[in-house]
């Protein structure tokens, strides 16, 4: 089953064409990697696949389902796209206790005993369980980045989009923080958009990598084709 479809998405600025026109498929149940340069527009179609950014033009469909309808003008409702989004800077709530944080968006649909079990649940899921009272500041970038994740988990996303989520971090928590998002992503059977510029990371926490340079796709396929069978001089050298 295919999670997100873009068909000859684009999305430019004035006379800046970021994203020319692009086709992608985000495979289900799998952690998929966008990798490329700075400025190759990376977060420029994770946003648009959030919603955050509107395409120029072009299609992304979830399931089948189209996100953007141009005729009227409208768009599938974040919530029904069922995803979550982690990002480089952690964005907590600072006011907010560990268990504030992760529970914030689930409020207003759940019980209180429900709620309690999910946020328990999410902060297990991540290693947290004893911090639930602490505060953001009294935390680690690495638990930090871990309270993120807990939140993103705890809403019950299909799809999990990740921005540079580790970039901020030492190599050694990044690896471990690999490990750890790579067995959420599988036991829990989400699916996860990792954009990185980091080509090691993105050969050890995917299943599929998309390179992309100028908004184009250069190449996608498995980590191991992507390293030893480039398909042309860019991505040689990118790997
Ligand atoms: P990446 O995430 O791969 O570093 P981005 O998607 O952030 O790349 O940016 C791609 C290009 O789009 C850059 O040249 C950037 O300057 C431009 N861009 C991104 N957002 C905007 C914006 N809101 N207005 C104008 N240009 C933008
Ligand atoms: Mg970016």
């Amino acid at each position: 089953m295919v999670a997100i479809q873009l068909t000859r998405l684009s999305k430019h600025y004035q006379e800046q064409v970021v994203i020319p026109a692009l086709d992608l498929t985000i495979p289900d149940r799998q952690i998929t990697a966008l990798i490329g340069p700075s400025g190759s527009g990376k977060s420029t179609i994770l946003n648009m696949i959030a919603g955050l950014t509107v395409p120029s033009s072009g299609q992304i469909l979830f399931d089948d389902h189209p996100v953007f309808d141009q005729q009227r003008g409208t768009s599938m409702p974040p919530a029904k796209r069922h995803l979550a989004m982690v990002f480089q800077d952690f964005a907590l709530w600072p006011h907010m206790t560990v268990a504030g944080n992760v529970s914030f968006a689930l409020a207003p649909k759940l019980s209180k005993s429900e709620l309690t079990h999910r946020v328990d649940w999410a902060l297990s899921q991540v290693g947290l369980t004893d911090l639930r009272d602490r505060y953001p500041r009294e935390l680690s970038g690495g638990q930090q980045q871990r309270v993120a994740l807990a939140r993103a988990i705890a809403v019950k996303p299909k799809l999990i989009l990740f921005d540079e989520a580790l970039s901020a971090l030492d190599p050694q928590l990044r690896a471990s923080l690999q490990i750890e998002i790579s067995r959420l992503i599988h036991q829990n059977q989400l699916t996860a958009l990792f954009v990185t510029h980091d080509r090691q990371e993105a050969l050890r926490i995917a299943d599929h990598v998309v390179l992309i340079r100028d908004g184009r796709v250069v190449q996608a396929g498995s980590p191991t084709t992507l390293y030893q069978r480039p398909v042309n001089a860019f991505a040689a050298k990118f790997f």
